[in-house]
């Protein structure tokens, strides 16, 4: 005879400001199998759980509902609960009364406890069916993949790394470092960003535990945490690498020009070309799209001058596999294009500049030599506005949420400049001032002190020319009225938005991501640089806009999860997997069509009865499958069951509604 408990939490106000908890338990009570039934305030705390194990030994449970909020969030809490009391934990069953009741139904009270009764019920009609399951041991591959070599992929690998676990490193780009090596001088503290940069980067290229596969992208992603398998595309660079001395003689010679993304197109860069002098791999690649060998068939001059042979026109892009346990993803941000600023005359005047370009500008191995200049007239410029929040914050042109980071660049762009041109003045337009940091507010006053920058709060409503300066019209707030200033050069703190291309990542990666396409993490407080995919953390701007403390510290972080997971050599997996009654499979393999993981094979069996013929039957992949459910919907000879949820608890439940 069953004997369930039933526990009803009323997660502070979550959950007890919208259903009648009290009524629920009541109510809950009329079912004939509830021999216990209790609330308490947090019942995942200590002593909500204590309640839970007490009740087991007094009441002689044989099963046990949660009524709480997702499985998601406390499942594993409540199992150990369970298993603490002697219980086998998979007879316990959540009924998510918070996110699928009391959050959703928030105007409608009666309606709210109404459903949480029911939600209740169908628990404790599925759990009168649950069986005792035992987690299942599958071996883990001890490699994590890292995707995107920004600051974030490179902390990442190489903390991984130094716990001597191989890391696989993929960045799409020719070389690694990310947008940090395009940085000048940085927050807070101003120290050389290439001078912290790049002897993290070299580290990662000589580091026996990584493997730097530069110029390429995941193709593919299948299998499941600790047993992933990667399809990985490295283009064709058109250079033998292993023969490559990195002269430069080909690029030096080239007469293709192309913008170059590494100074934002300040100035050119050849066809053959090597990112940056700093460059990791310091190997050049050519540019397929622009070099006139590949399109044309004409020039050849970088295969005559190279004296190694290194040059190589008949390279093909290639496909290579590699078994992972994890996957870190750091694929980093993009500056929003202002275009619809219209009115400020982005695109028409010169010299509005993005603050990446003015970063480049002031850069010592920048397009400029180290001086800011107007695009104009390569004057240098004395007065200098900065607008920040152009496109963040700004929910009619672009965004609602905050960079983050501007505010602080800005100040630090002020005493750039103020270094860099000794005589200019910065005026700066900005809505607030957000310097949430360590040593961030005294970075700021800094600003304000050492370079005497003219902060003015307000928008700017237009930007005009006269003669050879633009005018800026805005709102000084502090007085109250329309100020117009004279300006050489206006830079421009645009948005950080994620990747253009985060959101195919995620969509292959199977990792959810958000209306912006940052990638989500699996709880915003509590699990921040996990994925809802076991085994996919997050890393840097792919999540979100952070500066570089928070990118180190949030990659560290995930290395620290990587290292967790891989820390034993098998991983206990779920006991929720099919099973196939061979009596009643058909071989019809619809099964195998469906499984989104590849889990279901074919076996030959004997016919039976004596007979010497066989017939094919399906067979599970115990360690791959992952439950889905997928398999035993489509199995028309209703061969396929899944533990956990098998047609007798699905019917209880469907029933007791
Ligand atoms: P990124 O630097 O963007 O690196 C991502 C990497 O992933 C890149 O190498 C990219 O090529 C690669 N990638 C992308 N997609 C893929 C893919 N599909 N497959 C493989 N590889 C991929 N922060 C500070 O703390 N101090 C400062 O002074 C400072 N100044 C700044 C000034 C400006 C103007 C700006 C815009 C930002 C500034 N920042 C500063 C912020 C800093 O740039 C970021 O915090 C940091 O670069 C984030 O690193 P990341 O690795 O997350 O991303
Ligand atoms: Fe490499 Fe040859 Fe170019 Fe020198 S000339 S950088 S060896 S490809
Ligand atoms: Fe440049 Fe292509 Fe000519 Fe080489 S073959 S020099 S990359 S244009």
């Amino acid at each position: 005879m069953a004997r369930v408990g039933v526990f009803v939490c009323f997660c502070g106000a979550n959950i007890a400001d919208f259903v009648d908890v009290p009524a629920v338990v009541e109510e809950s009570k009329k079912i004939k199998e509830v021999k216990f039934a209790i609330e308490y305030k947090y019942m995942c705390s200590d002593p909500g759980q204590q309640m839970i194990r007490d009740a087991i030994v007094q009441h002689r449970l044989t099963s046990v509902v949660v009524a709480a909020c997702s499985p998601r969030m406390h499942e594993k809490t409540f199992r150990k609960a369970l298993s603490d009391a002697g219980m086998n934990p998979y007879l316990l069953e959540v009924a998510n009364i918070r996110e699928h009741s009391s959050w959703v139904h928030q105007k409608d009270k009666k309606a709210a406890t109404e459903k949480a009764s029911d939600l209740i019920r169908m628990a404790v009609a599925k759990s009168i069916a649950n069986e005792q399951l035992h987690s299942i041991s599958v071996p883990v591959t001890k490699r994590a993949l890292v995707i995107g070599g920004g600051i974030a992929g490179i902390q990442a690998a190489l903390d991984i790394a130094d716990a001597r676990i191989p890391v696989v490193l993929v960045e799409k780009s020719p070389s690694i470092g990310g947008r940090m090596a395009q940085l000048d001088e940085t927050f807070p503290t101003l120290d050389c960003s290439q001078c912290i940069l790049t002897p993290k980067m070299v580290d990662v290229a000589s580091h026996p535990y990584i493997e730097l596969i530069p110029y390429s992208e995941v193709l593919e992603l299948e299998g499941f945490v600790g047993n992933y398998k990667a399809k990985i595309k490295k283009k064709a660079s058109y250079v033998n690498f292993k023969t490559c001395t990195g002269c430069g003689a080909c690029w030096q010679k080239c007469p293709v020009k192309v913008p170059n993304e590494y100074n934002m197109g300040i100035d050119k860069r050849k066809a053959i070309y090597t990112p940056f002098p700093q460059a990791v791999p310091n190997k050049p690649v050519i540019d397929a799209e622009h070099c006139t060998m590949l399109l044309k068939g004409k020039c050849g001059i970088c295969a005559k001058v190279c004296e190694k042979g290194a040059i190589d026109y008949t390279m093909q892009d290639e496909v290579i596999e590699r078994e992972i346990g994890a996957v870190v993803v750091a694929t980093g941000y993009d500056l929003w294009d202002p275009k619809p600023y219209e009115e400020y005359g982005v695109g028409r005047f010169k010299d509005i500049i993005t603050s990446l370009e003015f970063e480049r500008m002031v850069s010592a191995n920048g397009p400029t030599g180290g001086v800011p200049v107007r695009p104009s007239d390569g004057k240098v410029p004395k007065s200098v506005v900065f607008i920040k929040c152009i496109g963040s914050r700004d929910e009619a042109k672009g965004i609602e949420y905050c960079s983050k980071i501007c505010c602080m660049y800005t100040a630090k762009h002020a005493i750039l400049l103020h270094h860099k041109v000794h005589d200019s003045h910065a005026y700066i337009f900005y809505m607030d001032i957000r310097a949430a940091g360590k040593g961030y507010e005294e970075f700021v006053k800094r600003a304000q002190v050492e370079t005497a920058a003219t902060y003015l709060r307000g928008r700017v409503s237009k930007i005009y020319k006269k003669g050879e300066k633009l005018i800026v019209r805005g709102e000084d707030g502090q007085l109250g009225q329309v100020v117009e200033v004279e300006a050489d050069l206006v830079v421009l703190a645009t948005a950080i938005v994620p990747n253009k291309d985060n959101p195919d990542l995620a969509r292959l990666l199977g990792v959810s991501y958000d209306k912006y396409g940052y990638m989500s993490e699996a709880h915003p407080k509590l699990r921040p640089v996990e994925t809802a995919k076991a085994g996919i953390f997050l890393a840097g701007c792919t999540q979100a806009p952070k500066d570089i403390p928070d990118t180190v510290a949030q990659a560290s972080a995930c290395a620290a999860k990587v290292c967790g997971l891989f820390s034993g050599d098998t991983m206990l997996k779920d006991p929720m997997i099919s099973t196939v009654n061979k009596e009643f499979c058909s071989g019809c393999q619809n099964c195998v069509t469906v499984c989104p993981y590849q889990a279901i094979v074919t076996e030959e069996i004997p016919m039976g009865h004596g007979s010497k013929e066989t017939r094919v039957v399906a067979k599970i992949n115990e360690g791959v499958c992952q439950g889905c459910g997928s398999c035993v919907a489509i199995c028309r000879s209703m061969a396929i069951s899944l533990a956990g949820f098998t047609d007798t608890q699905i019917i209880n439940e469907i029933v007791s509604i």
